[in-house]
């Protein structure tokens, strides 16, 4: 056996992974992490058409010009952060932005402040960078939503960064804009940079979305079509920065992957330009089902904050054999501890599954366990 190195020795595979493994094929997937629907007709179209006329070459490593353009205008209209298309690079995904943004600024030393529970990814990029990791609790009390004052209170002289994402997974939390715009403050005042990662951006219901790019210039704002597009496996997305901060980002992503796949880039140009309307029934889809599965849990006696973004409610089940015994009855959850100590005691369901689905998972959670 060849010795890994360590900071990739001390990575765990993900939970999440695991629990599919382990159940029957005919239980209904509430562990699904990606929206349930196809990428829209034209935005499938824009990439057949572009392979066909064999535009299927490099492109620029920042990204196609042209994509760059539409995302700085999205920028401005939807964030209100100025930004220019140099200062754009379209990257494999926002894991990619986030990776880039984690080995251009974090070594040994730094500490990261990361909520908690919070997305996989984070603690492991972090990790690969060398980097430590200061929990920040987000607290079902809040509705799992992170608090300025909570943040304050730990950073210090190492605190390099923090990685925020709202809305939130795994909790479906949106931010308050006050919190945010206090985090980017404190950002500017005590010299740290801020991970933002917006990918639900659009999936929100009856609240809106504020970047913290648009108070603080410390700040990396990570995006993506993945999820409301719909183009998981197409690995697109972008992120944007200052020019020092972009300086940086940009030499990880040109020497890591080179550029982004051009198909995905046609599609995803024709995603910003093109109609919106699927997008939006897939949104509004999403918003009729939170408000059954919320119903349905707190009608069972499992508390569940009603979450006003992303795909998931993260109901408090102490039951410590809750997982698996749902998916012996035929549902799939992910244990909530996945995420981050806090976790422990919540189970994270995903509504990307069909309303019908999510009707008879209640019914199966109601009537076995
Ligand atoms: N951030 C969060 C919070 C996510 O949930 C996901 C996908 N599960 C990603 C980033 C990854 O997005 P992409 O497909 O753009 O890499």
């Amino acid at each position: 056996m060849i010795k890994p190195a360590k900071r990739t020795e001390e990575i765990e595979l993900s939970l999440i992974r695991k629990m599919f493994e382990v159940t029957n094929p005919d239980a209904i997937n509430l562990g699904i992490g990606e929206p349930d629907f196809n990428v829209p007709e034209n935005i499938k179209n824009a990439m057949i058409e572009s392979i066909k006329e064999n535009d299927t070459h490099y492109t620029p490593n920042k990204g196609i010009l042209e994509l760059r353009e539409e995302i700085a205008k999205k920028f401005k209209i939807d964030n209100g952060i100025e930004t220019d298309p140099e200062n754009i690079i379209v990257t494999i995904g926002a894991s990619e932005g986030l990776y880039a943004s984690t080995q251009a600024f974090i070594e040994k030393g730094d500490e990261v402040l990361l909520p908690n529970p919070s997305f996989l990814l984070y603690e492991a990029c972090i990790k690969l960078a060398g980097g430590t990791i200061t929990p920040v609790d987000c607290k079902m009390e809040n509705e799992f939503k992170l608090k300025a004052e909570d943040v304050e209170e730990k950073i210090n002289e190492n605190t390099k960064a923090i990685i925020l994402n709202s809305p939130s997974n795994p909790t479906g939390a949106v931010m308050e804009k006050e919190d945010i715009k206090a985090i980017a403050d404190l950002s500017m005042d005590k010299n740290f940079l801020i991970i933002s990662d917006e990918i639900y951006e659009k999936i929100i219901y009856d609240k809106k979305h504020y970047s913290p790019g648009k108070w603080s210039d410390n700040v990396v704002t990570l995006n993506g079509f993945s999820k409301t597009y719909a183009m998981t496996g197409l690995r697109i997305g972008y992120l944007t920065a200052n020019d020092e901060i972009c300086e940086e980002l940009f030499k990880v992503h040109q020497n890591n992957v080179a550029c982004s796949t051009n198909t995905s880039q046609r599609g995803a140009l024709e995603a910003l330009r093109g109609p919106q309307e699927e997008a939006n029934k897939m949104i509004a889809e999403f918003k009729r089902r939170r408000d059954l599965i919320v119903k349905r849990l707190n009608d069972m006696g499992y508390e569940t904050v009603k979450a006003e973004g992303a795909f998931y409610v993260f109901p408090k089940i102490e039951d410590e054999e809750f997982v698996p015994k749902a998916a012996e009855a035929g549902v799939i959850t992910v244990p909530g501890e996945a995420f981050g100590s806090n976790g422990k005691g919540h189970v994270r369901m995903s509504y990307a599954n069909s309303y019908e689905n999510i009707k008879k998972a209640m019914d199966i959670l109601e009537e076995k366990l």
